[in-house]
This record gives C-alpha cells, structure tokens and sequence, in this order.
C-alpha cells in the first residue's frame, strides 16, 4: 500500500524523473516519421495506418501516438469509427522534415549523439572533461575529430546546428545594426544558415564563412547553393591558420566550445586582423551573472563539459575575455530567444 506520503509526490520532482522519457517520444516519432506520413496525408489517420505505412508494430504504434497526444504534439479524434490522429501546429511547424522552420535534425542530433554522451554525465562531472571515450569508443585528440569522426557525423552536426537560425537566426543578427560592415567574416560558420541571415538583411555586406576544409566543402554541396551571392568561403584552422581580413568577425556559438584560455587565443588573432573601426560580434546563449538562470543556458553549460572543452558563461565573463583580447566599447544584447548578442570594437 502506498503512504500518503508518497501520493504526494512532488509533482515536479515526477516531471524531471520523466524529462528523457518526454524528450525520447518526441525524437523516436520524428524518427519514425510519424508527423511526415501526417502531414502528407490529405486526411486524418488511424494508428493502424500509420503502423502500416511506417512498418512498425501496431501496439507499440498505438502507445507511441498516444503518448504524443499527451505531449500535444498530436490531436486525436474518437469517433464511432475509432480514434484518428493528426498533427498540432507545433508538430506540423517545427517536427516535420519538409518545413522551413523544422528542428527534426536537431531532435536527431540530441537523441543519436547529445543523449549517449549525456550517460555519462555523472564520469563527465567527476573528471571535468567530455565523454567521448566512454560513449563513442573513440579518445580524441581534438573535440572536433571527435565530433566529426565520419562524414555522416559531420552531416548531422551541421544540420543539426543550422536548425536552430530558422527560428532565432533573424533576432541575433539584427540585434544590433551591422549595416555599416560591409565585410564580414563568420568565423566557425559552418553550414552557412547565419551568413545567409546576413546577406538577406544587409543589402550591402559580403559575408566569408571560414570554417575547417571539409566542412566547407559539404556546406558548398549540401548547404549554401552556389549561386548565393556575397558569400564566399574560406578554408582553415583558425588557431594556427591566418584568418581573412574582415570589419566585422562573427563568432557565434564558438566561444563556448573553448577554454578561457583558447577563447583570448582566438579573440586576440581576430583583434589583429580587424580592419580599425571594427569588430566582433559573439553570438552565445548567456548566463545570467548570478548563474542562476536560465535553466536552457545551464543545461547547456552542462552539455558543453560533457561534449566538448567550454562552458557557457554570462555577459561579464564575455566581456572579461574580449578585453584581455584588445576589444572595447563591449555592448550586450538581450535577444529573449535562445541566444543573445555581443559586439566589442577595435
Ligand atoms: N557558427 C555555427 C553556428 O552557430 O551554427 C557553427 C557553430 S559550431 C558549435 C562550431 C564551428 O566551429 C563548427 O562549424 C566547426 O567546424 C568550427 N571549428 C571548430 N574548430 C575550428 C578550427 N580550429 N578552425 C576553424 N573552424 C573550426
């Protein structure tokens, strides 16, 4: 028999006991493709048909639409002919792979590589480093050997990243005006979608994604199509290779791979290639200076010791690292959405 003690429960204490439950329906339905046969069904279906069209067991189906329902991520309609599914609007917008704002590779990239890291995370906070060794087999030499150690790896980092600017990418790079830059270098660019963002919002920039080589050369045939005017490439390793001369260098989501160390490396290489009159822009989720909040900022510091070598950090600790680079006039921005803006100038 169960105590009235432990009908009482604290509800909060069985929503985070149920967090990954939560997180793995959503990723195991994008999986599956569960919104996609949805959406590209003219009419609401039947778990038997989404169980047939997909090749999945019928109960397991069942369980895993209702479990959907649950989460609002689809509507269910009971009638004398049994119940049917559809879509939610959140589902339709951000889970479906065909959408413009979708964040199925997102949801891949945490439940195929984010989720068998995060494991590990009681070792990570132990040692104070990543878990690449426990979770993939693999002892790298630098995080991103690790994270792109096949093609595929690296095609689901990229798309995975890129994701997120369908939704924020407009906020953060017009979080201050850039207009008068009219070279920019976005420095770690990867697969492009900022650089884009860019060049659609300042008719006059010309935008230079440097990235590693291979990186570039599967943004080019996967990403940026080739004929995206005012965006060039440039291939390198920006601690050890010159960087492109620029007024403006974009760093976004770069910093907190990196130690404090690393980051004055790096802030300091940009501030000698500045042109003078420039700048840097980070582009980073922020702590608040109290580390208390937000809670996404947190888990993603967290996310961060157990994937790669940084940290996230709030405004003070940014604007501490970019003055020991050279850079001042330092201003922040709040964006209200997942990450927030920084500029420092030369
Ligand atoms: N800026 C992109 C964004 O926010 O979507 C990508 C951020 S991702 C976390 C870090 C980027 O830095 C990757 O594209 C990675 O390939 C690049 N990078 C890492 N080490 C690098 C290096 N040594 N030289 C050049 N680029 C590097």
């Amino acid at each position: 028999m169960s105590s009235v003690k432990e009908l009482n429960y604290p509800h909060l204490l069985i929503q985070y006991q149920n967090g990954f439950l939560i997180s793995k329906v959503m990723f195991t339905a994008c999986e599956l493709g569960v919104f996609d046969v949805l959406q590209e069904s003219e009419e609401k279906l039947s778990s038997k048909a989404i169980a047939e069209h997909l090749g999945s067991s019928l109960h397991g189906m069942e369980r895993l639409l209702d479990a959907c329902v649950g989460l609002k991520l689809l509507e269910i309609e009971v009638s004398k002919e049994g119940a049917f599914y559809c879509n939610t609007e959140i589902s339709e917008q951000f889970l479906t792979k065909s959408s413009p704002k979708s964040q199925y590779h997102t949801c891949m990239y945490y439940s195929k590589t984010i989720y068998p890291c995060w494991q590990y995370l009681t070792e990570a906070v132990r040692e104070g480093k990543n878990q690449y060794e426990r979770a993939f087999g693999i002892s790298p030499k630098a995080v991103f050997e690790a994270l792109y150690r096949s093609e595929d790896e690296m095609l689901k980092f990229m798309y995975g990243l890129n994701a997120i600017w369908s939704l924020c990418g407009r906020d953060v790079i017009a979080a201050f005006d850039l207009s008068p830059f009219t070279m920019i270098c976005d420095l770690g660019g990867g697969a492009g979608a900022l650089a884009q963002e860019c060049v659609s919002l300042y008719p006059d920039c010309t935008v230079t994604i440097f990235d590693l080589p291979k990186v570039i050369q599967t943004a080019k045939k996967h990403f940026v199509p080739l004929e995206k005017y005012r965006i060039n490439f440039y291939e390198g390793d920006f601690f050890k290779d010159p960087l492109p001369e620029a007024e403006l260098y974009i760093l976004a989501r770069i910093l907190h791979d990196w130690s404090d160390e690393n980051c004055v490396q790096l802030l300091t290489k940009v501030q000698k290639s500045c042109k003078t009159g420039g700048g840097v822009l980070l582009i980073e989720t922020l702590l608040n200076e109290d580390k208390c909040g937000p809670l996404e900022s947190q888990l993603y510091s967290l996310n961060m010791l157990v994937y790669t070598e940084g940290k996230e950090r709030s405004p003070a600790e940014y604007s501490k690292l970019l003055t020991a680079s050279g850079f001042k006039e330092i201003e922040i921005k709040k964006s209200g959405k997942l990450y927030d803006a920084i500029l420092g100038r030369k």
